[in-house]
């Protein structure tokens, strides 16, 4: 009997559960990925990330021709498609992995509904996270953590899975079968041009599971020794750049940690281990906040904490517009701003400076950064990106009150000669360090090289900010 089992965010065959389970059901399996109608019309979808996903569906389409089968690509709503096409080739049962999203999570059950129905069964399993939520709750009351450190704690000393087993060989379907399902908006996998997300700059990292995990070997080779004292410097290569892979399911998370496990075994080096167990928090921050998501889906709407429901937000649209374009005289932030424009990527120290910048010195709505991050990012997901931005507002369930960088005292500290403001700020490129880094550009200087002026003082906006916190506290 035929098996589906459908790809959502796990682009790839090898350490993936829910497909092993299929598997071991049928091996007569074919995949099937929708291309989701109402995510593909939301205005916050990115160029760089549609790019990165179909790549990595062209990359699954032949990874299940090798193995002997197909991966059938539908456009539409799947709520309508999924029903349809399991009716139509008269499957047993459609298999899936699970994700934390509140709009997935109710699409599955509508999908899940409308397959009862049919009288078809469906399986679904937790691949995408090393700990399902509610595996790593308060040892005192059973709860969902709020606060990352004595999630880590609990989370790390949990056994972790084994890397799932391979598929070996698949059965494919029939011409006839495949006829069956014409009709119900199967297509060709479209190119982003098609779709209307051209991109020409080259993408953080190649699509496919080949390319992640050679990106994971290599950074689990090198990089990943020294993670601890390099990973907030932005103008070195010191993080994994694996994120796009993380966000589409283009390897599996066993087979990461495995990776860590390795490196950790291969050193006898103190020091070695901790810049591995700091790399190994990380994966843990993704958990912390896709369980988050999972526990606590208002997350999703606006801020967490109460006293920012009503804050007096300035909202200024031309300052909003300087901090996108990365024209608001400040070096560090706009260098941060230029290289997401041009890559659809941004260093990790970066996207805490401008979201602090955005937040407590233009005094602007997290939110508004909070998409225009998702417009950009080839990485960009909603439990990761949500939690950096409420993190960074201070409106998320960290309990910290106020966090406020000084992006000086940044750039100072993590670009100290000024390197990656000179990569993305090339204008300003030839001026002395001391300037780039202080952001203090005398105006002659900074006018002769078309560089703006400071919008707002880091000062006086400051202090505005903390009055604003106070009064809406008391
Ligand atoms: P590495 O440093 O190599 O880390 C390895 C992996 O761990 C990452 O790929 C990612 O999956 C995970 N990770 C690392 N840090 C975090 C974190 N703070 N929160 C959650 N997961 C983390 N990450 C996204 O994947 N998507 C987003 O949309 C996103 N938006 C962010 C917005 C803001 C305001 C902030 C402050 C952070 C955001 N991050 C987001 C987290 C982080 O910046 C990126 O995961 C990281 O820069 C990706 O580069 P890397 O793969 O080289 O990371």
């Amino acid at each position: 009997n035929i098996i589906i089992f459908w790809h959502r965010r796990d682009l790839r065959v090898s350490d993936n559960i829910g497909l092993s389970q299929a598997y071991q059901k049928s091996s007569k399996l074919v995949g099937l990925f929708c291309l989701d109608s109402n995510l593909l019309n939301r205005d916050d979808i990115a160029p760089a990330r549609v790019n990165y996903m179909l790549g990595c569906l062209q990359h699954l389409q032949k990874s299940y021709q090798k193995l002997g089968s197909q991966l059938l690509i539908f456009q539409g709503e799947p709520t309508k498609i999924i029903p349809k096409v399991a009716d139509a080739l008269n499957v047993d049962c459609v298999f899936w992995n699970n994700d934390v999203e509140p709009y997935s999570k109710e699409r599955d059950k509508q999908v899940k509904e409308a397959l009862e129905e049919k009288s078809i069964q469906s399986k679904t399993y937790w691949d995408q996270l090393l700990h399902a939520p509610g595996e790593i709750l308060t040892k005192s009351n059973n709860d969902p953590y709020k606060v990352y450190t004595p999630f880590w704690r609990s989370w790390v000393k949990e056994e972790k899975a084994d890397i799932v087993e391979s598929i070996e060989k698949l059965e494919s379907l029939s011409d006839e079968e495949i006829n069956t399902v014409k009709d119900l908006g199967l297509i060709d996998l479209p190119t982003a041009k098609d779709l209307g997300y051209s991109w020409d700059a080259p993408l953080l990292l190649e699509p496919g599971e080949t390319a992640a995990k050679e990106q994971l070997n290599y950074f689990s080779d090198n990089a990943i020794y020294s993670y601890q004292e390099q990973r907030n410097l932005p103008a070195i290569d010191a993080t994994s750049k694996l994120s796009p892979a993380f966000k589409f399911g283009i390897i599996g998370i066993r087979e990461v940690w495995q990776a860590t496990v390795e490196a950790y075994e291969n050193t006898r080096s103190d020091e070695a281990r901790e810049n591995i167990q700091t790399w190994q928090q990380e994966i843990a921050w993704r958990e912390f906040y896709q369980h988050c998501l999972y526990f606590f889906p208002e997350l999703a709407e606006g801020p967490y904490r109460d006293e920012f429901k009503e804050f007096p937000w300035d909202n200024n649209e031309q300052h909003f517009q300087a901090w996108c374009e990365g024209k608001t005289g400040y070096p560090i932030v706009d260098a941060a701003m230029r290289q997401l424009n041009e890559t659809g990527w941004m260093h990790n120290r970066c996207r805490m400076i401008v979201a602090s910048f955005l937040t407590k010195d233009l005094i602007i709505n997290w939110q508004w950064g909070e998409k225009y991050f998702m417009q950009k990012l080839i990485d960009g997901d909603l439990s990761a990106n949500n939690g950096g931005w409420q993190w960074s507002a201070s409106s998320g369930m960290d309990p910290k009150p106020l966090r406020i960088f000084n992006p000086a005292s940044q750039a100072q500290k993590y670009d100290p000669d000024g390197e990656y403001i000179r990569l993305w700020v090339p204008e300003i490129s030839s001026l002395d360090t001391e300037c780039l880094v202080t952001g203090k550009i005398p105006p002659l200087e900074a006018h002769s090289c078309g560089y703006p002026q400071p919008i707002v003082d880091h000062k006086q906006q400051q202090r505005e900010f903390k009055e604003r916190y106070k009064r809406i506290k008391n």
